[in-house]
């Protein structure tokens, strides 16, 4: 079901100052993109087979401004590759796994995403991810 490790979210204030610091690390910035449907700008640093995913506030109501609110800047998410979203989903909610999207919704990189629920997962957002090639 699980492939690899797709990315790490992680939320930050200011994106531009965010993406310096990778590329400090010696990191390579692929892209920058903004996702409507979450608020958010994100900048993507692949590394290796997996990639570090930058998340920035596009408004004040973006999921990424009420987590820096409440926890600060920081690894906001892992996100987990899958070949078949629809059917992690249903396998996933068969186990008792609380999902917060019953549905994929489409995410950066023409991606399908899900979200898991944090209280089902130990705390952590879980994100599967169907990236389409
Ligand atoms: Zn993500």
């Amino acid at each position: 079901m699980i492939k690899n490790i797709s990315h790490i979210g992680i939320a930050v204030k200011d994106l531009d100052k965010a993406i310096e610091f990778y590329q400090k690390l010696g990191l390579e910035l692929e892209s920058t993109e903004v996702v409507e449907s979450q608020k958010v700008k994100v900048a993507f640093f692949p590394v290796n087979n997996t990639r570090i995913e930058l998340l920035s506030a596009t408004s004040e109501d973006s999921p990424i401004a009420k987590f820096i609110e409440k926890k600060g800047e920081g690894i906001q998410h892992i996100a987990f590759a899958v070949d078949n979203l629809p059917e992690s989903l249903k396998q996933s909610e068969e186990k008792g796994i609380v999902l917060i999207d019953k549905e994929p919704r489409p995410g950066a990189h023409n991606a399908q995403i899900a979200f898991l629920h944090p209280k089902s997962t130990g705390g952590v957002l879980v994100e599967l991810c169907e990236e389409k090639h």
